[in-house]
């Protein structure tokens, strides 16, 4: 039979025209670069315009379009539209603010379009390079282990997947009603939700979730932790989880962390911190006893697109006890078996380690930028930060009309303007209708939680564009609005 009988027109994605493309390439390039240069310039954020969001509304295409035409309709309708987490003003929620480098980074780890989950070439290695770093960076010893993932929720419920199926180990097979008594999980009330998603995914159930009461600073109360394991012995349950935060998401609070640590080898308990921003000053020296135990911790999350400012997303699980890793996830089948030599053969494959096989090569932007800055321009940042933090609660205290929640123990200021107002549910109203005018105006980017029923403006940098005259601005602009209501 002929060729042409059977594949009478073979094609590819590749392009055409070279030049054409590189050409496009190129514009891209410059585009995104001068995007970046100029965010300060742009308003902290502004509306999705009702063009660009009917624009999504499209039926499936089914004829081609020019690659420059679709680019023309990103650069119209998404581009002016971000997030803007990469604009100076931005403190909302816990974001980071990516880097050149690293966005450079991903368009080469998108061409190489490596999957990193198995096999014999660099890619591998570049990731083992990127989790030796963070154990050098947290205090694990160079035995543990570790994975990149998406980000600090898939990194919590990656080590609470290690900590249950190291438990017992019957528990991957015939699965937890193996188990005698009911696991039950501890954290503070002000732990992250994507640690409950966690522990409804490995089939506890949130209802086993111990909600442990916060001291004055958003701290886990270590008495009445105590209080209720004994209890829940007691009751016949068996507690088997110590969730530690290292930087609580609503305040930056850090839990007692060697205390936890104790408290849980005492109840024969996995001892997990939540570290996702807040372990990131445990590279600076003044922050070495603030952060004293996350190195005791059997497992640890933490994120690199937070405050290590790596464009999104990425994190990375430590799990102390690399056997207790892998058994967690390793099933031996034929189509994945490591071979002596070839493209088979290389390091034990990141499927072992985690629920992805196929896997970006998100260690490239990391290794990048961390080899580019360097610890020290790192710690000069993150300590930037803090003090930014700082400045910002003492321009608050200084300003009668405002008020401080309480003293930024890390990077996220909480505050709310107060007038002369004392009634709590006008000046929820009030807060929430400044924050919005904040957005709308395009003045700044911060976001809210609210503290013991008071709706509270929340200010969290882990920006590394921020300069303190942005500081002054928001303070200034929140006082202006304020103002302008007569309560
Ligand atoms: C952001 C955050 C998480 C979740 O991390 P993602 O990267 O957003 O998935 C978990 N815990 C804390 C304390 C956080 O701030």
């Amino acid at each position: 039979m002929k060729t042409e009988t059977i594949l009478p027109e073979e094609s590819t994605l590749d392009p055409q025209d070279w030049n054409s493309i590189r050409a496009l390439g190129h514009q891209m390039l410059n585009d995104m670069i001068d995007y970046i240069q100029s965010a300060a310039q742009r308003p902290a954020w502004k509306k999705p315009s009702s063009y660009a969001v009917a624009s999504m509304q499209q039926p499936l295409p089914e004829l081609p379009q020019e690659a420059a035409d679709v680019y023309e309709d990103f650069f119209t309708q998404v581009l002016p539209f971000n997030t803007n987490n990469i604009h100076p003003r931005f403190w909302g929620w816990v974001q980071g603010g990516g880097t050149i480098t690293g966005m450079l980074a991903d368009m080469l780890a998108s061409g190489m379009n490596a999957n990193v989950s198995i096999g014999e070439h660099m890619p591998m290695y570049v990731e083992r390079q990127v989790i030796n770093w963070a154990k050098e960076m947290m205090g694990f010893p160079a035995t543990a282990s570790g994975i990149l993932l998406s980000g600090g929720s898939l990194a919590n419920i990656t080590a609470m997947i290690v900590a249950r199926n190291h438990f017992n180990n019957n528990i991957r097979q015939k699965g937890l009603q193996s188990m005698p008594s009911q696991l039950i999980v501890y954290g503070s009330a002000e732990t992250h939700n994507c640690v409950s998603k966690g522990i409804e995914v490995i089939g506890i159930g949130s209802d086993n979730f111990r909600k442990v009461p916060v001291d004055e600073n958003y701290c886990i109360d270590l008495k009445v932790l105590e209080q209720m394991i004994i209890a829940d012995k007691a009751s016949g349950y068996t507690p088997f989880c110590i969730i530690g935060n290292a930087g609580t998401v609503n305040t930056g609070a850090i839990d007692p962390l060697t205390e936890l640590s104790a408290i849980a080898k005492a109840y024969n308990c996995w001892f997990h911190v939540d570290g996702a921003f807040g372990a990131i000053p445990k590279i600076l020296p003044e922050f070495q006893q603030r952060l004293q135990g996350i190195e005791l911790a059997d497992s640890l999350a933490f994120d690199y697109h937070k405050w290590l400012y790596v464009n999104y997303e990425v994190a990375c699980v430590l799990i102390k006890d690399a056997a207790a890793h892998r058994e967690a996830f390793a099933i031996a089948v034929s189509y994945l078996a490591n071979h002596e030599r070839g493209l088979s053969s290389g390091p034990d494959p990141f499927s072992n380690y985690g629920m992805e096989l196929s896997r970006g090569f998100k260690a490239l932007k990391v290794w990048m930028v961390m080899k580019e800055n360097g610890m020290q321009k790192y710690r000069q940042l993150v300590r930037q930060n803090i003090r930014q933090a700082q400045y910002l609660a003492g321009l608050i205290k200084q300003e009668p009309s405002l008020e401080l929640l309480l003293e930024p123990s890390l990077n996220i200021v909480c505050f709310r303007y107060v007038g002369d107002t004392t009634d709590t549910e006008q000046l929820n109203l009030l807060n929430k209708e400044i924050l919005m005018q904040l957005h709308e105006k395009g003045i700044a980017a911060p976001t809210y939680t609210f503290l013991n029923g008071k709706y509270v403006i929340r200010v969290a940098i882990t920006n590394h564009r921020t300069r303190s005259s942005d500081l002054d601005q928001l303070v200034k602009a929140v006082i202006h609005i304020g103002g302008g209501f007569s309560l």
